[in-house]
């Protein structure tokens, strides 16, 4: 078996497990596969073993990834988790499944014209800065109840929140307020935890968890910082 597709059976595993323990329901938490500045070799025993569902945080780097693998592969659900600005919003339409990061009135007003000329919507989560941070993306939570009304009165198709805590943080104060936002408003989904915390985002009621460096390994530091990729994430 390859690293990875070993790496994939241990972390389905731990989410079993922490599933059980927390008493959800079967089935209840969906594994995000988060495989950004890896390359298709990488990703491919994952699909091998029959992992479907993905994340990427750039629009760009996933059109170079993606068209082929979903052409071999049927049945990818390739989810969004970096900032989309809308002059990518064409592109990330034609590839993505779901867009977790809608965090301003902007987007959701530009997703509702390209709806309205008749593109798709994939599903959508509110990203949700609960930590504050100047430099992370997302919608204040204070914010957060305008976003939804507005999403709303615009029949955007959505589904949950996601949120990224403070690198240096506790994060259950941040699961815990997610949480909350999204039973407050009557929002099914919650994407929240990541290679270190998803077992406890787990107990706080995450329906999606995203895994990248508990799966792939460490991701280069150089390329991260040549793409640009530290504001979405916590390294
Ligand atoms: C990179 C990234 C992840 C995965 O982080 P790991 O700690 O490697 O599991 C999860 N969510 C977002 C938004 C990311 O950018």
């Amino acid at each position: 078996m390859s690293l990875e597709a070993e790496n994939l059976a241990h972390i389905l595993a731990r989410i079993e497990a922490a599933r059980k323990a927390a008493i959800r329901p079967a089935a209840s938490t969906t594994l995000v596969a988060v495989s950004k500045t890896h390359g298709p070799e990488r990703v491919q025993p994952l699909l091998d073993a029959g992992h479907r569902v993905f994340g990427e945080n750039r629009v760009r780097e996933a059109h170079a990834k993606w068209p082929a693998l979903k052409d071999r592969f049927p049945g990818i659900v390739l989810h969004l988790i970096g900032p989309l600005q809308t002059n990518k919003l064409r592109d990330a339409l034609a590839l993505f499944d779901v867009i977790e990061t809608l965090d301003r009135p902007r987007l959701a007003e530009a997703l509702a014209q390209w709806r309205d000329r008749g593109a798709r919507l994939p599903d959508l989560f509110l990203q949700v800065n609960t930590g504050e941070e100047p430099q992370k993306a997302g919608v204040a939570p204070l914010e957060a109840p305008s976003l939804i009304v507005r999403a709303r009165a615009l029949s955007l198709p959505l589904k949950g929140l996601m949120c990224i805590p403070p690198a240096d943080a506790d994060p259950v104060p941040h699961f815990a307020l997610l949480a909350k936002l999204a039973r407050d408003h009557a929002l099914p989904l919650l994407s929240m935890g990541m290679s270190g915390d998803f077992e406890r985002a787990i107990r706080f009621g995450a329906t999606h968890v995203r895994v990248g460096s508990a799966i792939f390994g460490p991701r280069l530091q150089l390329s991260e910082k040549k793409d640009g990729l530290a504001d979405n994430e916590r390294r």
